[in-house]
C-alpha cells in the first residue's frame, strides 16, 4: 500500500526537521509511555480489557490500514482535511483531479484558492477546506521546504491540522505512537467500556493513552474503524450477536 512509499519519503523529513522541533515530540512520546506505565487500579482493569480487545480485533481485521489513498505525507494531510464530514471513498476520487492539476506542494501552494475549491467542493465545506489546504501548503512550502514535519506539536501548527490529523500523520507516515480519536474510536471505546462516557476527542485520546500500549495505538484505531463500519455500527443497532467482543464488551449503548 502507498503508506510504505510515504514512510520512505518521510525519512528525509526526519533528517531535515530541526533538533529544536523534535523536542516537543520526544517529550510527547515519553509522556505517552509514562501515561501507560503510571496507572491506577481502574486503569489496570481497563488495560487488561484493552489488551484482549486488541488481540481479538487483530485476528478479525489483520490487514486494517488507513483507507485514504496517498503516496506522500503531504497528500495524507490534504486528504485528512477533505475527509471531515465526507467519506474516504469520495475523498480518494476527488484528490485524483486535484493532484493531476497540482502534483506537488509548490504548485498547490501557488494555486488560487477558488480553483482548489472548484475541485474539492464535492467533499463538502469546499470553501473552508480549500482555504485550509492552501494555507497549509503555503506554510509547508515556505517554512518547511516542502517537507512534512515529523513532530506532533509542529504538525498542530499547520492550518487545518488538529490532534486527530496530527496523530494520523505521526502513526501512518512516521510509524510513531498515535491515538486517532475519530467518530468510530469515540463511539466504540465508550460502548466497550474502555472509556467512561467521554465524548470530547482530546479527553478520549488522553484516557486511551493510559490503557493502550503506545505501539498498538495506531493500528488499534484503524481496526476500530473497520469494526465500527462492519459490526458496531452508528446508524443501526450494533450487531452484538456477530461481534467477537460480545462476551467482554460492556455494551454501553
Ligand atoms: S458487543 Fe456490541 S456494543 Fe460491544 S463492540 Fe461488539 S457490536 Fe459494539
Amino acid at each position: 500500500m502507498s503508506t510504505r512509499i510515504a514512510r520512505t519519503n518521510s525519512k528525509q523529513n526526519t533528517e531535515q526537521t530541526a533538533t529544536a522541533e523534535q523536542k516537543p515530540e520526544q517529550n510527547k512520546t515519553q509522556n505517552t509511555k509514562q501515561n501507560y506505565h503510571q496507572h491506577t487500579e481502574q486503569d489496570t482493569t481497563k488495560k487488561k480489557l484493552a489488551l484482549e480487545i486488541i488481540k481479538r480485533l487483530k485476528t478479525a481485521y489483520p490487514d486494517a490500514d488507513c483507507t485514504l489513498d496517498y503516496d506522500d505525507a503531504w497528500k495524507l494531510l490534504v486528504s485528512v482535511r477533505l475527509a471531515a464530514q465526507c467519506t474516504d471513498a469520495r475523498v480518494n476520487i476527488v484528490v485524483k483531479s486535484l493532484y493531476e492539476k497540482y502534483p506537488d506542494i509548490a504548485s498547490l501552494a501557488a494555486a488560487d484558492v477558488n480553483d482548489i475549491e472548484a475541485i474539492v467542493h464535492p467533499c463538502g465545506l469546499g470553501n473552508s477546506k480549500a482555504r485550509d489546504i492552501s494555507a497549509c501548503m503555503k506554510k509547508l512550502h515556505y517554512e518547511f521546504r516542502d517537507k512534512v514535519p515529523d513532530d506532533f506539536v509542529t504538525l498542530l501548527s499547520l492550518p487545518g491540522v488538529g490532534r486527530k490529523s496530527a496523530n494520523l500523520i505521526m502513526g501512518d507516515v512516521f510509524g510513531k505512537p498515535a491515538i486517532v480519536t475519530d467518530t468510530h474510536c469515540i463511539r466504540l471505546t465508550n460502548r466497550m467500556g474502555l472509556v467512561d462516557n467521554i465524548k470530547e476527542p482530546k479527553k478520549v485520546e488522553m484516557a486511551l493513552w493510559k490503557i493502550i500500549p503506545p505501539d498498538e495505538g495506531n493500528s488499534f484505531c484503524h481496526r476500530l474503524v473497520c469494526h465500527g463500519r462492519d459490526i458496531c455500527t452508528a446508524r443501526t443497532k450494533p450487531h452484538c450477536e456477530q461481534c467477537v467482543l460480545a462476551d467482554i464488551c460492556m455494551k454501553n449503548i
